[in-house]
């Protein structure tokens, strides 16, 4: 695909040209993917960050925010209530922290509970950017794919994104390293940012093609109100709406270009949309990933406005997942643990 036929799909505004694109894309999942769902259950572990992102609920620099971190206990004891409810994949994400104290703390979490679960457990981790060393060690603990989203791949627009500390070149040396360590690599981007044009989106899916990414988690960007980027923004229908349409083109041009890499319908669809779950499973996405933080965290958590499920217990967080994968006439893929078809491909080759 060119870039021009890209920007024209993503900027298609005809209902039957859209639904035509989400027919083709969800074609090419059902090819290269199948008509099925994987899941990871979600664990937010902390909000402690020491970054300060503009657009980030959990920044630094928001005051307002109560910070937690769960103990060791409490994350072992919800991977286990994963694995005898049929979850074959994790996610352990957190905000940036570095420190000997906090490299351990993941390495021996990791190893217990590949330990507990037979190694049966698929380990994503989404902690950020760290040192080769400390990738190194999570990677040997028994994690084999790492989340590191690099939020917007145009250099220019990171960089109004983010504090001067916050480095573009440091965030892609990450992406580098878990590479080397052979890790599954996820990225992803926000969509619809503010100065965000169609030609930003295009360079988001050559970002992903370049680096050869394994997993895609992508969202609509939605403000938060206690950040300078959101602060004064209101989600009008209109806005919600746009930001909604906007993720699902990406993720249907994503698919389209990138074929075989796992793509996740993430919460954001569903902050703007009630079936916004089912509509990315539909637009060529095949991951989900239900949120099995305790309630009692889940709003320390917000990483932007509306994010849905906040007072909803994994019991009820399972039974909405499987309603909406059923209504999307999907299957889900209990018990296995969906890694990207992307990584071995490039593994054969
Ligand atoms: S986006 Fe990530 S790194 Fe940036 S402030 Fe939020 S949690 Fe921290």
């Amino acid at each position: 695909m060119t870039d021009s036929e890209l920007e024209r799909l993503l900027a298609l505004s005809d209902p039957a040209a859209i639904a035509a694109l989400y027919d083709d894309a969800y074609r090419v999942k059902m090819e290269c993917i199948g008509k099925c769902v994987s899941i990871r259950g979600l664990i937010e572990i902390s909000n402690i960050c020491r970054k300060n992102c503009y657009y980030c609920g959990i920044r630094s620099g928001n005051g307002k925010v109560a910070r937690f971190r769960i103990s060791r206990e409490e994350i072992l004891e919800t991977a286990l209530w994963a694995h005898r409810h049929r979850f074959a994949s994790l996610v352990l994400q957190s905000g940036e922290v570095a420190s000997e104290a906090f490299t351990s703390f993941i390495e021996e979490i990791v190893r217990e509970i590949c330990a507990r679960t037979g190694n049966g457990m698929g380990i994503t981790l989404s902690l950020g950017e760290q040192t080769r060393e400390t990738y190194r060690r999570w990677r040997d603990a028994g994690a084999t794919r790492y989340l590191l989203r690099i939020e917007a791949s145009d250099p220019e627009l990171y960089r109004r994104l983010h504090p001067a500390d916050h480095s573009y070149e440091a965030r892609t040396e990450c992406l580098h390293m878990l590479r080397e360590l052979d890790y599954q690599v996820g990225s992803g981007v926000m969509i619809g940012l503010p100065g965000q044009t169609i030609r930003h989106l295009v360079k988001d899916l050559r970002f992903f093609q370049a680096y050869d990414i394994d997993m895609i988690g992508m969202g609509p960007y939605i403000p938060h109100e206690d950040t300078p980027l959101g602060a004064g923004m209101t989600l009008t229908e209109e806005y919600r709406k746009h930001q909604l349409e906007l993720g699902l083109k990406m993720i249907a041009c994503a698919r389209l270009l990138l074929r075989d890499v796992n793509i996740a319908s993430t919460t954001a669809l569903q902050a703007l949309d009630p079936k916004g779950r089912e509509l990315g499973l539909l637009a060529g996405a095949n991951v989900i990933m239900p949120n099995l933080t305790d309630t009692a965290y889940r709003s320390g958590y917000r990483l932007y406005a509306g994010k849905p499920g906040l007072d909803e217990s994994s019991e009820r967080s399972l039974e909405a997942m499987s309603r909406s994968v059923e209504s999307a006439g999907e299957t889900i893929l209990w018990g296995a643990r969906g890694d990207s078809r992307h990584y071995f491909r490039r593994h054969e080759k």
